[in-house]
């Protein structure tokens, strides 16, 4: 056959959805994970946590709120990386807090 095809590379037609063992969240799930993310705040506001006072996050590894911090036996995650782990483990893709912490750390810090 004349030409050459150079076969793509790196282009998967479905790049972006994930693989067959993680399931996607339907906007419901999304909403209500968030919702109950939310209520932990709360109820810390309403519990006399201040708005300065900070937890060492064990995902980010930074100071971050103390209001909405979630501890998960030995791990504190502050309110984003809870929000974050419980989709990712809602989803199928970390099993633990261990696992995620494990998997953030392999990432550069946000
Ligand atoms: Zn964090």
């Amino acid at each position: 056959m004349p030409g050459n095809s150079i076969p793509a590379i790196g282009v998967a037609p479905d790049s972006g959805r994930p693989p067959r063992s993680v399931r996607a969240l339907s906007p419901q799930q999304l909403a209500a994970i968030h919702a109950v993310m939310r209520i932990f705040v709360e109820d810390d506001r309403e519990r006399g946590v201040t708005a300065d006072e900070m937890v060492d996050c064990a995902g980010c590894r930074r100071p971050r709120a103390a209001a909405g911090a979630i501890n998960y036996g030995d791990i504190t995650l502050c309110h984003h990386c809870a929000l974050s782990y419980e989709v990712m483990r809602a989803s199928g893709r970390v099993r633990n807090a261990e696992a995620f912490v494990a998997e953030r750390s392999r990432r550069p810090a946000p």
